[in-house]
């Protein structure tokens, strides 16, 4: 897919006209409760008009991958148009991601997330080992990266290991520093209703910068769907799971 919708994201709309659009979802294919199509339905009817299925995927995925794509290239596009998408670790600072090539090439966009911290040798460190100011370096130093790696189109849930973590609220300048960057390398900064506590904020320094946007509620079942339209609106109070 070219980035041509999600570029459109960055256009002004207010909490009365937000995109109908969920970019970061998961099914049962990984660590989702319900099916493909049960997702998909829901998407229809919360009035969703294209959505992004973003399964986990690592490099020992390729033999389920393929199945998954396929099941979400047959649903019917009328009403939601289905994108098949992959969300994947970023494995250490220079950007590497934890998949393959083969996946990317069935996906029409790859997600890139800060999910666990590198040991240096190949392995990541425990969540208790990294304290609360590394946290914020750390996970700022891997974004970062990955905003280089050319197979990365979105940045899912900038500063999630922070906000749920860690409960660090990352600087401004943080922030800021990685909004730039996405701008410059023409990755999309995501705005996820489960991570980020004030998403009109990230939407206005994205703005400001020039930088893509992309909603995601990372739905893990069918009642999260659309949670990031419903969050932006108004009509929904910042979640947790
Ligand atoms: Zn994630
Ligand atoms: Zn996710």
């Amino acid at each position: 897919m070219n980035l041509d919708s999600l570029s459109k994201l960055q256009e002004d709309f207010t909490k009365h006209n937000v995109p109908r659009t969920d970019y970061h979802m998961h099914t049962k294919w990984t660590d989702g409760a319900h099916s493909v199509n049960t997702i998909h339905e829901a998407a229809i009817a919360r009035g969703l008009t294209q959505v992004l299925f973003s399964e986990h995927a690592r490099a020992v995925s390729e033999s389920w991958f393929y199945k998954f794509a396929e099941e979400v290239h047959a649903l019917p596009k009328e009403k939601c148009r289905a994108l098949v998408g992959v969300e994947t670790r970023i494995k250490d600072f220079d950007g590497t991601l934890d998949c393959v090539k083969s996946v990317f090439s069935q996906c029409e966009l790859v997600l890139a997330s800060v999910h666990r911290f590198p040991d240096g040798k190949g392995g990541v460190r425990s969540f208790e080992e990294v304290s609360k100011k590394e946290a914020e370096e750390i996970e700022l130093r891997l974004a970062m990266a990955a905003l280089d790696n050319p197979c990365v189109q979105v940045l899912a849930h900038p500063f999630g290991m922070c906000y749920k973590r860690y409960d660090v609220i990352p600087s401004e300048a943080s922030i800021r520093e990685l909004i730039k960057k996405a701008a410059k390398t023409g990755v999309a900064f995501e705005i996820n209703a489960y991570y980020h506590p004030d998403p009109w904020k990230f939407i206005k320094w994205c703005r400001e910068m020039g930088a893509r946007i992309s909603l995601g509620s990372d739905a893990h079942n069918f009642e999260e769907v659309g949670n990031v339209v419903r969050i932006l609106e108004g009509k929904k109070a910042i979640w947790k799971r």
